[in-house]
């Protein structure tokens, strides 16, 4: 809100003073057609006298209106004929939420990968980017990841990342702008350029605040709460554990089949109690862009709780297309293993179903 004041007064302040120095600047080529000192077109001679080298004003404004934003971090995702139930979810909570559905779904076996982003070229459309991380989902249940997927499609779907640049670009204009201007023609840029800074720092939970309370409103406070804790705290353990899982896989003579399904069981197997402690301490500070968990879980819990679609069933077990997407991730990290033997993971299975068989049987 204050960054929006902020800006306008921005515009409003050098607006007058971009006409005296197109005034200035028409008088200038004006003067030297009449004298013969150039041959160039008016307007052209007009032009390059307003953006000469150290010229701020009408750049400044010009540049305040325009659309900047540029992300190279491209790609399709996974299609839908890979991960139909995904998209249809995705495209179901976007429509939900009332906004835009992503372009493009990336996955990833790692922990913490869970972000979004919009990537644009020059003058191409924007593209909306969600990345899931299949570790993470895998220990949330069916509506609790249904939640930390709405949350990533909320950023995407209300650009977030795309005001976020405004604010930035305008910080950076507004120094640029106090900087080369004289005093006291300067002073009314610091003020304003204060209010800005102000709105930003008040501001600075904002998207992830929006992301929050559209993911709880869809999904149920409930299980957005729930999954928002699960996150805070299985996130700094996972990613040691994803670490050690990996190193020995690779080290080793057989390579997992799911690397996501075998840090997630060295996870479920063990206390990690002092990690785990420390995770809790850790979530109760502030950061730079997220609140405290306890904020975030009061505000998730403020919204209506929801039944839920899951009945309980884990994330992956509702999604069956995503352990083939896993395989394929999982084979790129083992590139010189010749044939990708059948993991720890599928022997134990079959050891555990052999016994079954073995104990049903008359
Ligand atoms: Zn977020």
């Amino acid at each position: 809100m204050l960054q929006a004041i902020g800006r306008w007064l921005f515009r409003l302040y050098l607006t007058p003073l971009a006409a005296v120095s197109w005034g200035v600047a028409a008088a200038g080529a004006a003067i030297a057609k009449l004298a013969g000192w150039s041959r160039t077109p008016f307007a052209i001679d007009v032009g390059d006298r307003l953006f000469a080298k150290g010229s701020i004003v009408m750049p400044a404004l010009i540049t305040s209106f325009e659309d900047t934003y540029q992300h190279p971090e491209d790609g399709p995702g996974w299609s839908e004929q890979q991960i139909p139930k995904l998209w249809a979810t995705c495209r179901q909570l976007a429509e939900k939420m009332g906004c835009q559905p992503p372009d493009a779904i990336h996955l990833s076996v790692e922990p913490g990968d869970c972000c979004a982003w919009s990537s644009k070229k020059d003058d191409g459309p924007v593209r909306r980017h969600i990345a899931l991380s299949l570790l993470d989902l895998r220990l949330l249940s069916h509506d609790e990841a249904r939640a930390v997927i709405a949350h990533e499609i909320a950023h995407v779907g209300f650009n977030h990342l795309q005001r976020e640049e405004v604010d930035y670009k305008h910080e950076y204009l507004m120094g640029a702008v106090a900087g080369a201007l004289p005093f006291p023609l300067s002073t009314p840029v610091r003020v304003i350029g204060a209010i800005h800074a102000a709105g930003m720092r008040l501001g600075a939970h904002d998207a992830e605040k929006e992301a929050d309370r559209k993911a709880a409103e869809v999904v149920g406070g409930n299980h957005a709460a729930r999954a928002l804790e699960r996150s805070y705290l299985h996130g700094p353990v996972l990613a040691r554990v994803f670490k050690l899982v990996l190193e020995r896989a690779l080290e080793g003579p057989r390579a997992p089949e799911r690397l996501a399904e075998a840090a997630a069981r060295v996870y479920s197997s063990f206390d990690f109690k002092t990690l785990r402690a420390r995770a809790e301490v850790r979530a109760e500070v502030p950061g730079e862009q997220h609140p405290a968990l306890g904020e975030r879980k009061a505000a998730a819990e403020a919204e209506a709780s929801r039944a839920g679609v899951g009945r309980g069933a884990s994330f992956i077990d509702a999604y069956p297309e995503l352990l083939v997407c896993e395989e394929l991730l999982t084979k790129t990290y083992f590139p010189d293993t010749p044939v990708h033997q059948r993991s720890d993971a599928s022997q134990l299975r079959r050891k555990a179903l052999a016994a079954r068989l073995k104990t049903r049987a008359p």
